[in-house]
Parts: C-alpha cells; sequence; structure tokens
C-alpha cells in the first residue's frame, strides 16, 4: 500500500474517534486545520502538515481520554517520526514541533493562553508548561519553528462542529506530489 492510501486508511478506520475531549472527530479536527492553512495560502507542505498533525493519534493504541489518566502520548514524536519516512521536512517537521509550539505560544503570547480549551490546559501541565526563556530560543532556532507556530494556532481553531470544509479525498494529488517528491531526494 503507498503511503496515501494508508492515511486514507487510518482515517477510514479511525477518523469517527473523538479528538480528545473536543466535540468534533479527528477526522473533522484534521480537514478543518487544513482547511485554515489553505485559507491562509499556506505552501502545500504546509497543508499536508496541517491534515496530518495528529495523526500520531490514529498510529497508536492508548484510548482517547488519556490526559485524565496523566499519560502524554508524545503523539507528535510518532506522528512526526512517521511521517518523516515518507514526507520532506517541510510537512515532517511542523507536525514534530506543534506541541512544542503550544509550550511556546504559551510563553510568549498572553492572549493565547486565556484562550486555550480546558482539555488543552490540562494537557500543557503534562507537556512541561510555558517555555522558559532558554527552551524559547532554543526553538526559535529550530528549522521549521515558525511552520510549528502557524500549524498549533490553526489546530487550537479546529474544534468547532459543523464547519463545512474540503473532504479528505481532494488532498490526494497534493499528499501524492509531497511524498513522490521525497522519493526523489
Ligand atoms: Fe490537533
Amino acid at each position: 500500500m503507498n503511503v496515501v492510501d494508508e492515511i486514507f486508511d487510518l482515517f477510514a478506520r479511525r477518523g469517527e474517534e473523538a479528538y480528545f475531549g473536543e466535540p468534533v472527530s479527528q477526522l473533522e479536527h484534521a480537514l478543518q486545520t487544513a482547511f485554515q492553512a489553505e485559507q491562509a495560502n499556506a505552501p502545500d507542505s504546509l497543508i499536508a502538515a496541517a491534515l496530518l498533525h495528529d495523526i500520531g493519534h490514529l498510529l497508536h493504541k492508548l484510548p482517547e481520554d488519556i490526559a485524565d489518566q496523566g499519560i502524554d502520548a508524545k503523539h507528535e514524536r510518532i506522528g512526526g517520526g512517521w511521517l518523516a519516512k515518507y514526507f520532506p521536512p517541510a510537512v515532517a517537521d511542523p507536525v514534530k514541533l506543534h506541541v512544542a509550539a503550544k509550550r511556546y505560544l504559551c510563553a510568549t503570547d498572553k492572549a493565547y493562553l486565556a484562550c486555550l480549551s480546558s482539555a488543552s490546559v490540562q494537557s500543557l501541565a503534562l507537556q512541561g508548561g510555558p517555555m522558559d526563556e532558554e527552551e524559547i530560543r532554543r526553538f526559535e532556532a529550530l528549522p521549521f519553528s515558525r511552520e510549528g507556530v502557524q500549524l498549533r494556532r490553526w489546530d487550537d481553531m479546529a474544534k468547532l462542529i459543523g464547519w463545512q470544509t474540503p473532504r479528505l479525498t481532494q488532498y490526494q494529488t497534493l499528499l501524492e506530489k509531497l511524498a513522490q517528491a521525497k522519493e526523489k531526494d
């Protein structure tokens, strides 16, 4: 199975699962995040990253209320590491950084912290809380940290009931092109 078929298969099998403590499914959350990237005229690589940023949740088998049990699933590492095998760093790296980006924004943007949902505040503690000065400097020096921050802001807004978005199949060509770009290098 090629990687795009595999992604579609994962969403078909697990996309209806709830998005941790929020009123949308995993698939709705992914589509809403990608749609915002599109509307912001993001490059294809960042649209793909937005669509696939929580793929780590679909790849592992922990129950959906893990944050309640005090477990941090490290889905950004699982997902980012998996994506890095099939897609360029411009796709995989923002995914790897989207949880760190939350800790970054909590430290650098007061309005951001105030707007987090209660599920997101709960997981923040497990993720290490807001970054300190040294962590902020190191984060800003990483490739694709800006993209990780952009992705994070779309991620946080992608929790709305009944939002009309494109369907998953509309991203097929975009994903195939990016996977081919990885094969060529
Ligand atoms: Fe998310």
